[in-house]
């Protein structure tokens, strides 16, 4: 009942043909595009592409008494929130029965002065590779997903970690200005100077408090190309590889901004074997030909798999063009997991991520090395199992541009640094595996979580936009930031539409 009042509804104030239904091509093929097919699976009975803010804030007040169960709980339809539909957790931007928002069609990408800086004013359903197309060639720089097909809206809204992080810190850290539409339909700017308790909640807080339309960000220089790419070898080396990291990390004169070292050791039941990857970056004004010193530790160190050092100068949009989704058929994507082809739609493979974060402590991380590998056993024999563990650097002048840049609400401190955040991915063929993956990633996580605890080197942030369900990312940033990003929801959305009418992501309310 209440599904066709809503439908009647939005047909009344909104273009009919940005509403599609079950069984029509543009239904099947935007609710096939999902990272994973975990999220495809999930049907909502209708899907909605706005083509503007005003279209967006007409949305939300239709469906506003109906998602908060004003017309009784019979009549109540919900809604989910979509942008690149790249965070594989079932539920979190789409909705089995409800009214999926989808704000691919709002992706324009314009560079404006704002006195003497240059801000990127992104659409909310724009992919990171038309941020970098219209950078090139400008000089200018952002700190964007390290993949050109990457959403920019669950990124922005939960961390994010790019190229640029030692030295500009997370994605959220460098939005500027959300431009959002509330619960009441209002659309408000939240920035430094207008709704500051808004912009702050929003830098981690997920879809909690309304629906974002534009994203503005802030650009630094970056003059030409920077060095980039990968090095791979196999397991024997991870060891030396882990080192290095901590090495850089810990340095007495602090670790180079310019550099960013990733660590990843992936399985694939195809090869039945582990390999390994560095992907690493110099972005320094000062780069030249020859290779820059500090990358050298991964990169020039033997026995490697020569033939896929990928190791070179290059643009921000070759690096981004390095990432499976837009390499695909290479070896080297084949062997890791973490880098593997993506289908851009229909996909068919399952995906789920699940993260823990600890301090960059060698005997920790070669612990969690340990659960992993030895925790893959019971899930060697699925079919087209490949599963890794990445050790992604947050280095203390990462945490301090948190800072620098106004704060956000991912209770991170500089004082903890470095930290590593550890996440395990996997990609799977068949749904009749799902739970046994889900058990070895939620087993080994939780024990890898265990163990750092055990060694006091836990650090309780937990990445939202590499979580999965039990992981209770609200509580992990810490009761101060869980209580104002509260304190937030209450002032904007009283009647909690974002909390109970968007029911998929990390909620604010009564998760235990
Ligand atoms: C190949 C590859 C490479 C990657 N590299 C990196 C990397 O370098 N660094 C990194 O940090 N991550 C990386 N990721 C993770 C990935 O970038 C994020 O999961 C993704 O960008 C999430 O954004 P999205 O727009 O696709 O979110 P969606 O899946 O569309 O949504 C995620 C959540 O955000 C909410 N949301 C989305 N947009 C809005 C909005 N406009 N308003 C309100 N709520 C919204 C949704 O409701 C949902 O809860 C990578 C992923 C892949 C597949």
């Amino acid at each position: 009942m209440g599904f066709e009042q809503v439908i009647k509804a939005l047909r009344n104030s909104l273009p009919a043909s940005n509403l599609f239904f079950e069984g029509e091509r543009e239904y099947e093929a935007l609710n096939g595009s999902y990272l994973s097919a975990m999220e495809s699976d999930i049907r909502p009975a209708a899907i909605f592409r706005p083509e503007s803010r005003k279209q967006v804030a007409k949305f939300v007040k239709i469906m506003r008494p109906f998602s908060l169960g004003e017309h009784g709980e019979e009549a109540t339809v919900r809604f989910a929130i979509r942008s690149g539909g790249q965070q594989p957790l079932p539920g979190v931007a789409n909705i089995e029965g409800g009214i999926t928002l989808d704000l691919g069609l709002l992706n324009s990408v314009e560079l404006q002065k704002n006195g003497k800086q240059t801000v990127v004013s992104v659409g909310a359903g724009a992919r990171w590779g038309a941020v970098y197309d219209k950078l090139d060639g400008t000089g200018l720089g952002v700190t964007g997903v390290r993949s050109a097909s990457g959403g920019v809206g669950g990124l922005s809204l939960t961390g994010g970690v790019s190229f640029f992080s030692s030295r500009e810190g997370f994605v959220c850290d460098n939005v500027l200005n959300y431009e959002v539409v509330l619960a009441s339909g209002e659309i408000v700017n939240a920035n430094e100077h207008e709704n500051s308790d808004l912009w702050i909640s929003l830098r981690g807080g997920g879809n909690n408090f309304g629906v974002v339309t534009r994203f503005d960000f802030r650009t630094f220089p970056q003059p030409g190309k920077f060095w980039g790419g990968s090095v791979f070898y196999f397991l024997s080396s991870w060891p030396y590889h882990v080192g290095a990291l901590l090495s850089e990390l810990r340095k007495k004169d602090a670790a180079d901004p310019n550099a960013h070292v990733q660590l990843s050791i992936g399985y694939s039941s195809q090869f039945a074997q582990f390999a390994c990857q560095s992907q690493l970056s110099y972005t320094g004004a000062d780069a030249t030909e020859s290779m820059p010193e500090v990358l050298k530790p991964w990169a020039d160190r033997h026995p490697q798999i020569e033939q896929l050092n990928s190791v070179r100068l290059m643009t921000l949009r070759e690096a981004v063009s390095e990432q499976p989704a837009e390499s695909k058929g290479n070896v080297r994507y084949v062997i890791i997991p973490l880098t593997r082809p993506r289908p851009q739609t229909n996909s068919a493979v399952r995906c789920a991520y699940m993260n823990v974060t600890v301090k960059a402590d060698a005997p920790t991380l070669f612990e969690a090395t340990e659960i992993f590998t030895n925790s893959l056993e019971s899930v060697k024999a699925c079919s087209g199992l490949m599963s890794s563990l990445t050790f992604q650097p947050y280095s203390v002048n990462t945490l301090r541009q948190t800072v620098r840049h106004g704060g956000n609400s991912l209770g991170l401190d500089p004082s903890d640094g470095p930290l590593i955040n550890i996440m395990v991915s996997t990609y799977w063929n068949k749904k009749s595996d799902d739970a046994a993956i889900l058990k070895y990633m939620s087993n080994a996580t939780s024990y890898m979580r265990r163990e750092a605890q055990r060694r006091n080197k836990l650090v309780p942030f937990v990445s939202m936009n590499h979580a999965w369900t039990h992981q209770d990312v609200i509580e992990c940033y810490g009761e101060e930031n869980k209580r104002a990003l509260q304190e937030t929801s209450i002032k904007y959305d009283p009647e909690g539409l974002f909390q109970r009418g968007v029911p998929g992501g990390f909620k604010l309310f009564n998760r235990k």
